[in-house]
């Protein structure tokens, strides 16, 4: 019996059948998973059969909410979306923030799974437990702003939550996104999931509310978690006024902005052209999820050239990096443009920028030429290539269809020992650190369950010397094992779970976050966990991500890092000279298995891990 956080109900739809039905969340479910990733995960293992085919009906798209969601707890409207990624066929999910994750607990559920095909362009309409299947036809080839109006106009309702996809998505390019208003499910192709179910849109509306177990506790719980928030001194007034993107003039200083496809991170660091004294010219305005009291999103005018006039919200940190630092473009305007341009067509801004900068480098060294780029002159820096080539993606046209799925596939396509060049784990681009200069954040992007990304085990002992659960040499290879895995399972169980915000986890509340995540989730839903159950939590959505991609095939030989990384030394700045060595990044894995207690040949979890966490019956299931 739910007392709270949890409405109890899963919402089924199946698009090739045009139903819907509801059903109980298991409460054992609840209190294993938490929520958001937790309960992602557990469906795709338990529903999508190993080797199904990311862009098959058969691959399910799976929204989740948190239990936190919608009371009054700040920061936590939060959403994970899972799937099966069309990208690295490993784990896909990826989180979003905005207004569409406590819409779907008003509207009556902790969870959305949507199945099958739509025989022709859809949008899935639901408002407090009805739910209709309605033509998607007008919008279909849309933009995604645009679309997200039309929709609401023909709904008759300005306050109807969408999200939906753009022309990438319906053009299942393997880097699409989703979009919710000024908010993406960025990573990992969901995009392109959403566009081979033929779903364009799902809008939501609801009047119901999320009941709290025990007010007195939250209202202590809260207490801890907001002192915590008000004493940091990164989140107020810096990250509150600027947001992410302020991490351009720390990772430029500390030798780590990627630039140039990572031919010249450090040597250089374009803080002086793209960094906060430029971008706070361009700010504007700002946004904030649900129930935030910081409102970190920037909204940033372009001012000059053809770019003038274009609005944008961001660009993050991650995207000044993408269209910025990775492609060495330094015009703030084109980068604000083509961050515009990633968000009305669905794209990621990573993925694409990064294949971008691959392309870039391939170009400057003559293995792409001019007849490759259909006339463009690709070099490091040419904003506009940049931009012609992100519209070329969306609608698989001249070069930008090579480089639509991503630098991996794109590499496999060209030859000519190109994938060297193409920066990537598992299929997934790198994020914004050059992990050169940051080991434990390295070894995250080589074992994280999605491929290369930041989110799942975010180092910021190293990034931002935050010493939680103790210092660190960030240089360093020993310890980092056990790091890692610590930075993983806390990340999952602390934010991607319960789907609080993670920039409190890394700005403000790292030191206490196991026993306010605890004592949280007991205020709100009434059920008990201590600190170690949190983490157990944490460890337990981990091992099961791991099972599915097992059962997908990944073994140790897939948590690598790209060769340049461990073979090249940073060629300048505060971190010139380092480099992952393979014998690093060896003995980094093999204390990471070791701590995890899985295999130490394979990388898979054993059968007496498993039972330990309550997943005995995934053993017999990791084989295809
Ligand atoms: S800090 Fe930023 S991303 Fe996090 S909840 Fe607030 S506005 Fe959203």
């Amino acid at each position: 019996m739910y007392q709270g956080g949890y409405i109890g109900k899963v919402l089924r739809i199946n698009l090739s059948e045009q139903t819907a039905k509801e059903e109980e969340l298991p409460l054992q479910v609840a209190q294993d998973f938490i929520g958001g990733a937790g309960f992602g995960i557990k469906y795709l293992f338990d529903e999508v059969k190993g080797g199904a085919d990311p862009l098959g009906p058969e691959n399910k798209l799976i929204f989740v909410s948190g239990p936190l969601s919608g009371t009054s707890v700040p920061c936590a409207s939060r959403m994970a979306v899972t799937a099966k990624s069309p990208l690295t066929g490993a784990v896909g999910m990826a989180l979003t923030g905005g207004y569409f994750p406590v819409e779907l607990k008003f509207a009556g559920y902790d969870a959305l799974i949507v199945e099958g095909k739509a025989a022709a362009p859809t949008y899935v309409w639901i408002k407090n437990g009805d739910v209709r299947f309605r033509s998607a036809k007008k919008v279909w080839g849309m933009k995604t702003t645009d679309t997200q109006q039309i929709i609401k106009n023909e709904l008759n309702d300005q306050n109807v939550r969408i999200a939906c996809i753009g022309p990438a998505g319906e053009n299942q390019i393997k880097i699409a996104s989703i979009i919710n208003e000024w908010r993406a499910v960025g990573r990992k192709g969901l995009g392109a999931v959403m566009g081979s179910k033929n779903l364009k849109a799902i809008a939501i509306r609801g009047t119901g509310k999320v009941q709290v177990a025990d007010k007195e506790k939250l209202k202590a719980a809260k207490g801890a978690f907001t002192k915590a928030m008000k004493e940091s001194h990164v989140l107020y007034p810096a990250f509150a006024k600027i947001g992410t993107p302020m991490v351009v003039d720390h990772t430029c200083a500390t030798g780590i902005f990627p630039t140039k496809n990572y031919t010249e991170t450090g040597q250089y660091a374009p803080a002086d052209k793209i960094g906060v004294d430029v971008q706070m010219t361009r700010n504007v305005g700002k946004e904030h999820c649900y129930g935030c009291p910081v409102g970190c999103s920037q909204l940033k005018l372009a001012k000059t050239g053809s770019y003038a006039g274009i609005l944008s919200e961001g660009p993050e940190y991650e995207t000044m990096y993408s269209y910025g630092g990775v492609t060495g473009v330094e015009n703030m305007d084109a980068i604000i443009a083509a961050d515009r341009l990633a968000d009305e067509l669905g794209l990621d801004t990573i993925s694409s920028g990064v294949a971008i900068a691959f392309a870039m480098e391939l170009y400057e060294k003559g293995i792409l030429t001019k007849e490759d780029t259909g006339g463009l002159e690709l070099n490091f820096g040419n904003d506009e290539a940049m931009v012609t080539i992100l519209k070329q993606m969306a609608f698989r046209e001249g070069i930008g269809d090579l480089l639509a799925d991503g630098a991996k596939a794109a590499a496999e396509k060209i030859g000519k020992g190109s994938d060297k060049y193409a920066m990537h784990v598992k299929g997934l681009e790198l994020p914004a650190y050059d992990v050169r200069g940051a080991k434990a954040h390295g070894l995250n992007y080589a074992t994280a369950y999605t491929g290369a990304d930041h989110n799942r085990g975010y180092a910021f002992q190293e990034i931002f010397g935050i010493p939680v659960p103790h210092e660190v040499d960030r240089f360093a290879v020993e310890g980092k094992g056990k790091l890692t895995k610590w930075n993983q399972d806390v990340r999952t169980a602390t934010t991607d779970a319960p789907t609080m915000c993670a920039f409190l986890l890394d700005m403000a509340v790292a030191g206490i976050a196991t026993q306010n995540t605890a004592d949280l989730l007991e205020a709100v839903t009434g059920l008990v966990y201590t600190p170690d159950d949190i983490m157990q939590a944490g460890e337990r959505i981990n091992n099961l991500a791991r099972a599915f991609n097992v059962r997908e095939g990944f073994t140790r030989a897939d948590d690598t890092l790209p060769e340049r990384l461990l073979t090249e030394p940073l060629p300048g700045g505060a971190a010139k000279g380092h480099f992952i060595s393979k014998d690093e990044l060896n003995q980094m894995l093999d204390e990471y298995y070791t701590e995890r207690g899985w295999n130490i040949e394979t990388g898979a979890p054993t059968s007496e891990k498993l039972e330990e966490l309550g997943l005995g019956y995934v053993f017999d299931q990791m084989v295809l």
